[in-house]
């Protein structure tokens, strides 16, 4: 991406626009650097993506010290949430979607407007997952929109993805919860299985999880976002990779920590670009 474009989105992000005191050229070789570094199996941050990890999503953050098997004990990790909810066998988007959008499991479906199912190109490599709905969402049907969703587009962006093209957004749970409050658990073992029937039809090749709450359920532990950014996880049987950034409401309420977020948007698409250079 050429400079003039790269600041122009970082500056629709919001992003202050610094000039590097090294060349150009030498920035972008650290970058492409560490990008190698961080894509090659066994380098530092990097799981080590084998089927035979059990359970697969908190595997995912082996290579953070502090993270531990008993820290993700207060969160239902995906595989739990399957075993709680009664997600029939559901082979098409289509089917899929009725079923959300019908769905009476928890009690989030007596005061959302409608289920927000998911949003984008269903043959999208990406995967952008965040927690809930809000209440534009719940009244559009549409994940992301209003000022959270404007941002996190100019995010994808930055790194080359529309959702009218090459990314599919969905969140954790699929109704609004009242007054925007965190999921409960309950409620996030009930949903799950929706996502991760829709990331069976999906396959995605990676997957970006923004905000606590999406990044906490998916890799089942209840770390902090900061010691779960700048890895590499893997999520499911499929070892996807996952990257966590910040949520852009978060980022609407402290934009000091957009750079942040540019740092992990660039991380995610190294990484992407990593697997493509294997095929
Ligand atoms: S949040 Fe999920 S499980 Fe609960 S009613 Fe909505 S679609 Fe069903």
């Amino acid at each position: 991406m050429d400079t003039l474009r790269r600041n122009q989105y970082l500056q629709a992000m919001g992003v202050d626009v610094w000039v590097s005191r090294r060349p150009a050229a030498d920035v972008d070789r650290a970058g492409a650097a560490a990008a190698v570094e961080a894509v090659a199996p066994g380098a530092p941050g990097v799981s080590g993506g084998s089927a035979a990890r059990a359970p697969a999503a908190r595997s995912a953050v082996e290579t953070a010290p502090a993270v531990t098997v008993a820290a993700a004990s207060a969160v239902p990790s995906p595989t739990e949430a399957r075993a709680t909810a009664d997600v029939p066998t559901i082979t098409t988007w289509e089917s899929l979607r009725s079923e959300v959008l019908a769905c009476t499991k928890c009690p989030l479906h007596g005061s959302r407007t409608q289920g927000v199912f998911g949003v984008g190109n269903r043959e999208s490599q990406w995967l952008v997952v965040g927690e809930a709905p809000g209440a534009e969402e719940d009244r559009r049907g549409e994940p992301f929109v209003g000022r959270a969703g404007h941002l996190l587009d100019a995010m994808l962006k930055a790194i080359g993805l529309s959702r009218g093209r090459n990314v599919y957004i969905a969140n954790v749970l699929k109704s609004r919860p009242p007054g925007n409050r965190d999921p409960k658990p309950e409620e996030v073992a009930a949903c799950l299985p929706y996502l991760m029937r829709q990331i069976e039809l999906l396959r995605p090749r990676v997957m970006l999880a923004v905000g606590r709450i999406a990044a906490q359920n998916l890799l089942a532990t209840d770390a902090p976002l900061g010691r779960l950014r700048g890895k590499v996880h893997h999520f499911g049987e499929l070892n996807t990779p996952l990257i966590v950034t910040y949520h852009p409401a978060y980022l609407l309420r402290t934009p000091s920590d957009k750079r942040k977020a540019w740092e992990d948007l660039k991380f995610a698409r190294s990484v992407f670009q990593g697997l493509n250079a294997t095929l």
